[in-house]
């Protein structure tokens, strides 16, 4: 289901709200029987029970099992799944009995689609369920759990008014106002506040003075019985464990927390409530918490006016996108329907080796430089053997797009096991971002240059975007996310700038994950895009009018965010597309005006399948059928990184054979 095969693709694979962690989303058709089939909870906690340990078992609640799944192929698409809910209640029933017959008392219901902007009937979908299920909670007693942020208003008194829920859980880090919440609206007495005020998602030490102040506000309202102290989430979408950190200088290990040292806070804070404060523990936080607000380390002030200053004004490129692209045409003489790929060539195991062996110092610094450029060398001639127009290096230096930046800029720090599950087996290493970011030299002139200086055709400058590098770290919380990524952008513009004025004319800045940073709730969306697409611009707009400023993004559902999108003003935007050619056009054939240049993906490079010439030249026609044919161009839907060279060369030479056919008939 996950990797599908030869006739069945795989299924839908979407971000758990604005986590990293993927989940695999269920496609349900009207006449589903659902059975209760794997026994996974009730297995699992009979193990630990046999190891003397009694677990609260955590499923994923009824209501937000069928908000979060989607109608299946053929299905109509007005088709809600929410309708299901009558068939789905009997199953989660049986779970609950075997779970009591195994001798569970409490069980945990992830509803975490609450912090959304649900409508009433989705509201009132929570009132049946657990109307539903409460005959079944004698003996066993039901935490409902949410995260991610605050519930709004109304969600907040229909959930203190379930009688079948014994406790609340929320957020208290990433809920800002839930504390209000509860102030203003009170708490049920009869209920258990499961209090999230370790930050359950980010890798700080929780300021523990500050969580046992408030814990002391919130048992003033739900009373000392009835308070429990918890994490804001679950702790899967955190780092595991401190001590498995060898590299981390001790100053900065003195400011975080992974995942084993947040349960030790959880209980430090418990204790401290119950009256037993380890003074020892909380005065090594305070002493922590002072440093990081003192330290040389994350303070620079050139860096944080230079940011500040940028507040409020606009940034924006004097001439018209139109005009600039006339400007750059002259100089780049591009043929119709130009050709080009993301950034990325195959990175094969000579070059992954190459890399590793420069790091563990096997290789001197020359004989890496050296190495690198002969892969570039290659990769030039292979396109240029393409006859592709818009050429690349390829990436070879490059472990992984945050990384590579966040290596070379000041502020941030990098762990060596510091990994968090994205699915599967598959892992992401965040970088952490815990100081004032900026660039002490250029990161990626010397190979840009290299590459350049070995073709006539224009070599694009291959840059991460600000938002893309916030989006993709662990980021501070001492100071707004915005603010931390208007710091990034000036680090972005001055290699910007100086790609330029070494002669570089196309530079493309990979925003691949703008749309993930979004809020959740739609209130805050706006304020969000308003400062994100504000610092990609602050990255290019010091640029001349014959530059062309490129970007690519790794997804084509943003026909809500287009118009933020349109104002990046970029002159090109690549996107993904290929596998949902409609979803995208739909939004220019609804009459959304786009000036810029536009090169929808026309194969995916997500599949080891080749497309044939006549399968490209129709999805560019498709894409013909609602653009103005001077701003399209043609390009694979992503990097060439995860593909084969044997998988590469035919669909590349297909993707040109493509263009140059509808060049002649246009
Ligand atoms: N330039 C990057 C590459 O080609 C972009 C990757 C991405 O969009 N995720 O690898
Ligand atoms: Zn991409």
């Amino acid at each position: 289901m996950a990797r599908g095969n030869a006739v069945v693709p795989a299924m839908e694979m979407t971000k758990w709200f604005d986590t990293n962690y993927h989940f695999i989303v269920p496609e349900l058709s009207p006449d589903l029987k659902f059975t209760y089939a794997s026994h996974k909870a009730v297995v699992e906690y009979k193990e630990a029970k046999e190891h003397g340990i009694e677990t609260v078992p955590v499923l994923v609640g009824p209501v937000s099992y069928l908000l979060l799944s989607k109608p299946a192929k053929g299905v109509d698409k007005s088709f809600s799944p929410l309708s299901l809910l009558g068939k789905i209640i009997p199953i989660y029933k049986e779970v609950l009995a075997e779970l009591k017959a195994a001798g569970a008392t409490w069980v945990q219901f992830d509803e975490p689609t609450l912090v959304l902007d649900l409508e009433s009937h989705q509201l009132k979908a929570f009132i049946d369920a657990y109307e539903q299920l409460e005959e079944t909670l004698s003996g066993i007693s039901v935490i409902l759990e949410t995260y991610f942020a605050d519930l709004p208003a109304d969600a907040y008194k229909m959930v203190t008014s379930l009688k079948a829920v014994s406790a609340i859980g929320l957020d208290l880090v990433r809920g800002e106002k839930t504390l209000e919440l509860i102030k203003n609206l009170g708490f049920p007495s009869d209920k258990y506040l499961f209090a999230g005020v370790v930050d359950g998602k980010n890798i700080w030490a929780n300021d523990l003075e500050a969580s046992l102040e408030m814990l002391k506000t919130l048992e003033s309202i739900v009373g000392k019985e009835k308070l429990m102290v918890s994490t804001s989430c679950s702790l899967m979408h955190t780092a595991v464990d401190l001590l498995n950190e060898t590299k981390l200088a001790d100053e900065i290990k003195s400011w975080l927390a992974f995942a084993a040292q947040k349960i030790l806070e959880v209980n430090a804070l418990a204790n401290a409530l119950a009256g037993e404060k380890d003074g020892e523990l909380f005065s090594a936080n305070s002493a922590a918490q002072e440093s990081r607000k003192s330290s040389a380390r994350v303070n620079d002030e050139a860096v944080q006016e230079a940011a500040s200053a940028l507040r409020g004004s606009d940034h924006r490129r004097a001439t018209p996108v139109t005009a600039r692209l006339e400007a750059q045409q002259r100089k780049l003489n591009l043929p119709m329907l130009p050709t080009t790929t993301i950034g990325s060539f195959p990175q094969t195991m000579d070059v992954r080796r190459l890399r590793r062996e420069y790091k563990t110092n096997k290789i001197t610094e020359e004989e890496y430089v050296e190495a690198i450029k002969e892969e570039i060398k290659k990769v030039v001639k292979i396109q240029e053997e393409l006859d592709i127009d818009v050429l690349v290096h390829g990436e070879p230096e490059r472990n992984d797009m945050v990384e590579y930046f966040g290596e070379q800029l000041k502020g941030f720090a990098f762990t060596v096991n510091g990994w968090v599950q994205s699915y599967g087996s598959r892992c992401v290493k965040p970088p952490i971002i815990y100081g004032d970011v900026s660039r002490p030299n250029p990161m990626t002139v010397f190979w840009s240059k290299a590459a350049q200086s070995i073709t006539t055709r224009p070599m694009k400058g291959m840059l991460t975007g600000p938002v893309t590098i916030l989006n993709w770290s662990f980021v501070r919380n001492d100071q707004p996310r915005s603010e931390t990524c208007y710091q990034i952008a000036l680090a972005i513009k001055n290699e910007v700038e100086d790609l330029e004025a070494c002669g570089i004319q196309v530079i493309q800045i990979d925003e691949a994950a703008l749309r993930e940073g979004l809020p959740l709730r739609k209130s805050e969306q706006a304020l969000y895009l308003d400062w994100a697409v504000h610092s990609f611009r602050i990255a290019n707009c010091g640029v001349k009018d014959t530059t062309q400023i490129h970007t690519h993004m790794c997804y084509s559902n943003f026909n809500d965010i287009i118009h933020s999108i349109i104002d990046m003003d970029a002159d090109v935007i690549t996107i993904e597309n290929s596998r949902s050619n409609e979803k995208l056009l739909s939004v220019f054939r609804e009459g959304v005006k786009y000036g810029a240049g536009i090169g929808p993906g026309v194969y995916d490079i997500h599949s080891p399948r080749i497309p044939a010439t006549e399968e490209i030249a129709d999805r560019i026609n498709q894409v013909l059928a609602v653009l103005e044919r001077n701003v399209v161009w043609v390009n694979p839907d992503c990097g060439l990184k995860t593909r084969k060279y044997s998988e590469v060369k035919p669909a590349l030479t297909n993707m040109v054979a493509a263009a140059k056919l509808l060049r002649t008939e246009l």
